[in-house]
C-alpha cells in the first residue's frame, strides 16, 4: 500500500498551497496518474477521506486523470503511446519506453475558495 505516504505528501503540499494562497477551502482536486505508477484511485481516495480530516482539503472532490507510459521506436524515432502495440506501428521496428513517461503522480490543478 504505497498510496499512503504519496497521500501524506499530496496533503502536506495543499496545506503549503493553503497557507501561501490564503485558501478558505479546497474544493476540488484534479490529480494525474501515469499507468505505470502503480497507484491506484480507490486506494488515493480511501486514503485521502481519512487523512484529510481537518485539513483545509477535507470532502474535497478528488478527480482522476490517467496518462499512457509512451514507447520510442529505435529505429525511425517513431513515438506512440503504451498499450497498443509492442512493435513500431509506423516500421516493426523495436520499442523502448520513454523514460519517466507514465509513472507520474501529480497534481494538475486545485479549485479552492479564497479566503
Ligand atoms: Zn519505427
Amino acid at each position: 500500500m504505497h498510496e499512503l505516504p504519496i497521500v501524506e505528501d499530496l496533503i502536506r503540499t495543499l496545506d503549503k498551497e493553503t497557507e501561501e494562497k490564503h485558501f478558505k477551502k479546497i474544493m476540488e482536486i484534479n490529480l494525474v496518474i501515469g499507468e505505470l505508477s502503480g497507484v491506484v484511485d480507490e486506494c488515493v481516495s480511501m486514503y485521502f477521506e481519512m487523512l484529510s480530516e481537518g485539513h483545509s482539503c477535507e470532502k474535497a472532490e478528488l478527480h482522476f486523470e490517467h496518462t499512457h507510459a509512451m514507447l520510442k521506436c529505435a529505429k525511425c524515432g517513431h513515438e506512440f503511446p503504451h498499450g497498443s502495440s509492442f512493435s513500431c506501428p509506423e516500421c516493426g521496428g523495436e520499442v523502448r519506453l520513454i523514460k519517466g513517461t507514465g509513472s507520474e503522480f501529480l497534481v494538475k490543478s486545485i479549485k479552492a475558495e479564497q479566503e
